[in-house]
């Protein structure tokens, strides 16, 4: 019996240390397999591109491969009967022209960043295609300094967001996230979010550890002190003292009515 029929996994630090390997446990590879043979949806829920992802899942070498993929921490991908990842068009369509027109529209902020950027040794502007992406800093002291001058610039454009992993900081409209993206699936699969489990380790799960998305949560060890107070404060919240893979099985355990 499950308690829950949508599984969102962030990858990194939840189903895979880092660095690491890149593979998990048996048990929580079998713990999958058992998750999806009996009809859940499994989706990788992660700040990575499609690419790195693809790369990280051939690694990962699981029995099951997932149903469904959000990277970029917003971009929808589905998996089609013959294996390839699909765009879902009417998620990630609406979602590029918002991000283009936010770029536009906060020009200004982005030219502030940039310079902070380009002042700070080592700290890195990323940009891909001709378009501002987010940063890479040094250090997570840095990180905290941008942070300030960012949230700053953003009281002037509302709209524009971030999404932070540690020293990686990606830019994006404040629609956008891991969370929202995982609600618009579940809205798609006819699953509501009593029926959610979202798992992960970084601030840029918190969009989606929110009862509003997923009734169940779960993070590792491992996890950030943020992402650890907002799971032990929800009504069903697991924070394990396992890490990684093995923190997140216990999780899934806890929710999930196995023997
Ligand atoms: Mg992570």
């Amino acid at each position: 019996m499950r308690n829950f029929d949508l599984l969102s996994t962030d990858f990194d630090g939840t189903l895979v240390g880092h660095p690491s390997s890149g593979q998990c446990t048996n048990e929580l590879k079998e713990y999958l397999k058992w998750f999806t043979d009996s009809g859940g949806h499994w989706v990788v829920n992660t700040g990575r591109s499609l690419e790195h992802m693809l790369e990280g899942l051939d690694l990962f070498d699981s029995p099951t491969p997932p149903h469904s993929l959000i990277v970029n921490e917003r971009h929808l991908y589905q998996r089609g009967n013959d294996g390839v990842y699909y765009e879902v068009e009417e998620w990630n369509r609406p979602c590029d022209k918002t991000h283009e027109d936010l770029w536009k529209n906060t020009a200004p902020l982005l030219a502030s960043l940039r310079r902070f950027a380009e002042t700070h040794e080592d700290m890195e502007f990323v940009e891909k295609d001709g378009k501002p992406e987010g940063i890479i800093s040094p250090s997570l002291g840095l990180m905290e300094e941008f942070l300030r001058i960012l949230e700053e610039g953003r009281r002037e454009f509302p709209d524009f967001s971030y999404q932070r992993n540690a020293v990686y900081l990606r830019f994006c409209h404040r629609e956008y996230s891991k969370g929202s993206a995982l609600a618009f699936l579940a809205g798609k699969l006819g699953i509501s979010p009593a029926s959610t489990l979202a798992a992960g380790d970084n601030h840029n799960d918190l969009s989606m550890l929110c009862p509003a998305v997923a009734r169940f949560q779960v993070c590792p060890d491992n996890s950030v002190e943020e992402v650890k107070s907002r799971v032990a404060a929800a009504p069903r919240g697991f924070v394990s003292k396992l890490p990684n893979a093995q923190g997140t099985l216990e999780g899934l355990l806890n929710f999930s009515g196995l023997p």
